[in-house]
């Protein structure tokens, strides 16, 4: 049987967040890790207890949704709530992070991104996060991730 890395195991988490996003414009995970340890997740998604675009349609401004907090931001927001150091975390998001996202990350102290997707990669987030000397790394989702699973885990 196959064994799962530690980086597919991380970016799958990502994607079960992703699938928890209320805005459908993008479905979007974030997985704060450090020494291999999941110390944050987040999705994008309204502010807590706020309403859904599902539910109610986007909030646009400038062509942008405004409602919902990105996957990265909430993931970093919950260290800010209870207290999780960041400095030195890795992040797995399933998509390229925005230039709001990334000095975001760079803030935080987070010094590696995985990403799985490219999504609009903008120059100035590539620039950010070179300066401040952040690997950035591609780790693609495994999809038949089900495979891995075997008969013992349905017992
Ligand atoms: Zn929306
Ligand atoms: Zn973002």
């Amino acid at each position: 049987m196959e064994r799962l890395s530690w980086d597919h195991y991380f970016m799958a988490q990502s994607h079960l967040l992703a699938t928890r996003s209320t805005c459908e414009r993008l479905f979007v995970g974030a997985t704060i890790v450090r020494d291999k340890r999941i110390i944050a997740g987040g999705y994008n998604g309204s502010i807590a207890g706020g309403p859904h675009c599902i539910d109610e349609g986007c909030y646009m401004i400038d062509g942008h949704c405004v409602r919902t907090i990105h996957a990265e931001m909430n993931a970093i927001l919950q260290c800010a709530k209870f207290g999780e150091p960041t400095d030195g975390a890795e992040i797995y998001v399933t998509h390229y992070p925005c230039v709001q996202c990334c000095k975001a990350i760079i803030q935080a102290g987070i010094k590696t991104v995985y990403f799985a997707k490219d999504y609009k990669n903008h120059p100035y987030a590539n620039e950010l996060f070179e300066a401040a000397n952040v690997t950035v790394k591609k780790v693609p989702f495994k999809k038949n991730i089900d495979k891995l699973f075997s008969d013992k885990t349905e017992a």
